[in-house]
């Protein structure tokens, strides 16, 4: 169903985070391990991408706080401009414990990984270390810790995922309130936090839980949960109501959305923030995304079809000497041909995977420019 691009007032269209500005809507790809992958900074930068997710269990593992602590943060350490946010690392935790429960187990403290021979060596990750590690990541946006809960848990897992995610962003908020004093921010200049909603399908749950995070009080507030029903159908109307069930001043994260369209859909709903694997991953296998008309042309609210995929590894491209897209002027459009790209991929050469991402990133970026004119009327 088409949603009408009709946006509150009250939704922002800027957001200044530590002296800099930065345009809503705003798309960031994953660098999850400090890069975006097989692009230097200044390549993701030259795409018009404004901001970057990093994740920070994985940053926890390698390279660890202590590098992160004497390089001053995974800007510096990856020579980067632009915006960054990351995760709580929960996400990741969840889906190993999820995977193999002889990994772990969430409990009210935190989540208890075993690792060794016979896994009896235990550690906890609590909210407070999740707060610890973002600020030795020095990342402009914050998120805490939440109970990740399964689209399959029963309504007594779905409760109790829901009040432990309530009660674990009280615990990130203090530290953070904690961490913003040692590092001497300001509350006028400091980084921001944000809290993740959960309650999947059960909706009287998502909005009991969006009020008591109100409450609480964060800078923004995010999707969480599994936006695919049963049939893997993307969730529009959970979406709604999770936007619905958030602060209508505070930032609206669809965190891990989406497609172009979703994008496009989630906007109209008042989502500000969106970061999603989709074009570096898609890149990656061949499948590039095109506009089907001048961008310029483009209405959204009118059923048609605006974007298309390219699929380079197709036989009858190795003689197209026309650019990926006549509509786009990334760096790999201006300087090579669908033919030259086809050949990479042939020889799986490295530039292949470069080139493509390239062009899928100045998309986003160029999707986010089309949406942020549309906020301005
Ligand atoms: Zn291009």
């Amino acid at each position: 169903m088409k949603q009408q691009l009709t946006l509150s007032n009250k939704r922002p269209k800027t957001i200044t985070i530590l002296g800099k500005t930065y345009q809503l809507p705003i798309y960031l790809p994953d660098a999850t391990l400090g890069v975006v992958r097989g692009l230097s900074s200044s390549q993701v930068s030259q795409t018009g991408i404004q901001g970057v997710v990093i994740n920070t269990y994985h940053l926890m593992t390698t390279p660890g706080t202590e590098v992160l602590d004497a390089v001053g943060g995974i800007k510096k350490f990856m020579n980067w401009q632009g915006l960054t946010a990351s995760d709580s690392g929960g996400f990741q935790l969840f889906s190993l414990i999820h995977k193999n429960p002889k990994l772990g187990k969430i409990i009210d403290d935190g989540v208890v990984l075993y690792s060794g021979e016979k896994q009896q060596k235990k550690t906890l990750f609590t909210p407070e270390n999740s707060i610890q590690v973002q600020f030795s990541i020095q990342s402009d946006i914050k998120i805490c810790l939440d109970d990740f809960s399964p689209i399959d848990a029963s309504p007594k897992r779905l409760k109790e995922s829901v009040e432990r995610t309530i009660s674990w962003a009280k615990r990130c908020k203090i530290e953070f309130e904690k961490q913003c004093k040692i590092h001497g921010f300001t509350k006028e200049n400091r980084p921001l936090l944000l809290a993740v909603i959960q309650g999947q399908r059960d909706y009287d749950l998502r909005r009991y839980c969006g009020e008591e995070l109100a409450k609480i009080g964060f800078d923004g507030y995010g999707l969480g949960g599994w936006p695919f029903d049963e049939a893997g159908n993307f969730d529009y109307e959970m979406c709604r109501v999770n936007a619905e069930a958030s602060p209508s001043e505070a930032l609206r994260f669809a965190l891990g959305i989406g497609s172009p369209e979703n994008i496009v859909q989630l906007r109209a709903m008042g989502y500000d923030i969106f970061d999603c694997v989709l074009p570096t991953r898609d890149a990656r296998h061949q499948r590039l995304y095109t506009f089907a008309k001048d961008p310029k042309t483009i209405d959204f609210s009118k059923d048609e079809k605006w974007y298309e995929y390219l699929y380079i590894g197709r036989g009858l491209l190795a003689t197209d000497h026309s650019p990926v897209s006549s509509w786009c002027d990334c760096e790999t459009c201006s300087n090579y041909s669908r033919a030259y790209l086809h050949h990479l991929f042939q020889v799986k050469d490295n530039l292949a995977f470069s080139l493509a991402t390239t062009h899928n990133l100045h998309f986003y970026a160029k999707l986010m420019e089309l949406l942020q004119k549309k906020s301005e009327i």
